[in-house]
């Protein structure tokens, strides 16, 4: 820890910020050095939890003095790296900031705390009726302030879109240390440059997060949901297709049997569909309670397992969610950390990466929301770091997204080209630049290291 510049030692000047009891160091700060697929890791010089906004100012101004970055940290279910220290910084921890507050049923919004969970604000949005537009299997633990920095997708993507859809308003903590966004905010204010949405996405590189004000979703009052075998790519989306047809799709999630069987196996419990599997599977959720002629049509012939009731929803879901965690387990047994892939696939390409990924990586698991051509990969087999950048080259060749909904955090930061022309990096960090010109906010992440 670099020696401050007329004030005191880091570590002082941090006890003062946020109370002694909120500075973790040693084994009491591991569980913030590491992101949860164990893949990547660092050392902090300390860990802060910051209990308001003006606490994160003075975490922030005491970082700047010092010279030492920040890197704020929501609920650490990120998969690309984005809130591990790097090089000594300080891990700034949201998870106190958990406060959320009244639904207004009119806007529909609610305003809640960066830290609040995402499972607490759909649970306080549900008494009125209404949903956060955005969910996904970490819902107990990604906070609103990590899914607005990441720009969060899901499964819900294919009805409501990501979450920068859904920000009506931040509040956030700058690298200078000065506070922005009004929150509550309007659903009119058409004011110019939107921080809002410039920091939606950001990954803590713009500006730490406090407050989130959130528009709110229907809920819907029934679903279908069901689970169709498919023969092959083509008959995936030919399904899509159906169901779109059937009635509002909530959400389109493919499956292969390995990853199925896999996930059975964790969950203890029985493949949705008889074996043999059929190679890839969709769960699709419509809403509403569509007769049997919709059904019929929704299913079209395939074998099938429809849910009767919401249980039955609860367990074909638990399927596609079961994913991340049994992988990481197979993973684990196979004493390997897995590489974990976060692409949009074009359609017409979805075959073609399919075919090379089970190439390179027979053990390989591939599941997504396939309705807005997210792929998620976990590469379980000895995949090396060519195969992972051959794979991710295919997918931008094929005119994808090598960053579908995680972000590009740390894991990707050097791949960035891929995606962004020359012309795009440089107008990013020029933003980066204007809004944080020492480098002070999450270093590493996003943004390849300058030329
Ligand atoms: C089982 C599982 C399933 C998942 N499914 C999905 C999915 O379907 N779709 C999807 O998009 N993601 C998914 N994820 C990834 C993850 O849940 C999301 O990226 C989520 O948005 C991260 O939220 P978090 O609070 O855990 O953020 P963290 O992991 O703590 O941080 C993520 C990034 O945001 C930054 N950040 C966090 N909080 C703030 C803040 N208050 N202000 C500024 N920057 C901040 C961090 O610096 C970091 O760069 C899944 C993860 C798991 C473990």
């Amino acid at each position: 820890v670099k020696a401050g510049v007329g004030g005191p030692p880091l570590l002082d000047a941090l006890r003062a910020a946020v109370g002694e009891a909120h500075v973790l160091l040693g084994a009491d700060a591991a569980g913030y050095e590491v992101d949860w697929t164990g893949r990547f890791a660092g050392t902090a010089a300390a860990v802060v939890r910051p209990g308001s906004t003006e606490q994160v100012v003075a975490v922030v101004r005491a970082c700047a003095t010092h010279g030492v970055p920040v890197v704020p940290r929501g609920g650490g279910t990120g998969l690309v790296g984005g809130a591990v220290p790097r090089a000594g910084a300080v891990v700034c921890s949201l998870e106190r900031l958990t406060a959320v507050g009244d639904v207004d049923p009119t806007t529909p919004s609610v305003v809640a705390g960066a830290g609040a969970t995402l499972a607490a604000v759909d649970a306080a949005a549900a008494r009125h009726g209404l949903a956060v537009g955005v969910d996904l299997a970490a819902r107990d633990a990604a906070t609103v302030g990590g899914m607005v920095a990441t720009d969060a997708g899901g499964t819900r993507v294919v009805a409501h879109g990501t979450m920068r859809r859904h920000v009506l308003a931040v509040r956030a903590v700058l690298a200078d240390g000065s506070v922005v966004g009004r929150v509550p905010g309007l659903v009119k204010d058409a004011g110019g440059y939107d921080l809002a949405q410039l920091l939606a996405g950001s990954e803590g590189t713009l500006g730490i997060i406090t407050a989130v004000h959130l528009r709110l979703v229907p809920r819907p009052a029934a679903t279908t949901t069901a689970v169709v075998g498919c023969g092959d790519v083509a008959d995936v989306l030919d399904r899509v297709a159906a169901a779109r047809r059937t009635g509002p799709l909530l959400a389109a999630e493919l499956l292969q049997a390995s990853g199925v069987r896999l996930v059975a196996a964790h969950l203890g419990v029985p493949p949705p569909l008889p074996e043999p599997l059929p190679a890839l599977l969709l769960l699709l959720e419509v809403a509403g309670t569509p007769d049997d002629a919709a059904v019929a049509a929704l299913v079209g012939g395939r074998p099938a397992a429809v849910a009767l009731d919401a249980a039955d929803a609860r367990r074909l879901r638990a399927v596609r969610e079961g994913h991340a965690e049994a992988v990481q387990r197979a993973a684990a047994a196979l004493g390997r950390v897995p590489r974990k892939l976060d692409v949009t696939v074009p359609p017409g390409a979805l075959a073609d990466v399919l075919a090379e990924l089970d190439r390179r990586d027979p053990a390989a698991v591939a599941f997504g929301h396939v309705a807005d051509g997210t792929l998620h990969v976990a590469l379980l087999g000895a995949a090396a770091d060519e195969d992972e950048a051959a794979l991710l080259r295919l997918v931008a060749d094929a005119g994808g997204s090598i960053a579908s909904e995680h972000g590009v955090g740390a894991a990707k930061a050097h791949l960035l080209h891929l995606i962004r022309t020359p012309a795009e990096v440089a107008a990013l960090r020029a933003l980066k630049r204007a809004l944080d010109p020492e480098g002070l906010l999450n270093p590493g992440v996003l943004l390849p290291p300058a030329p």
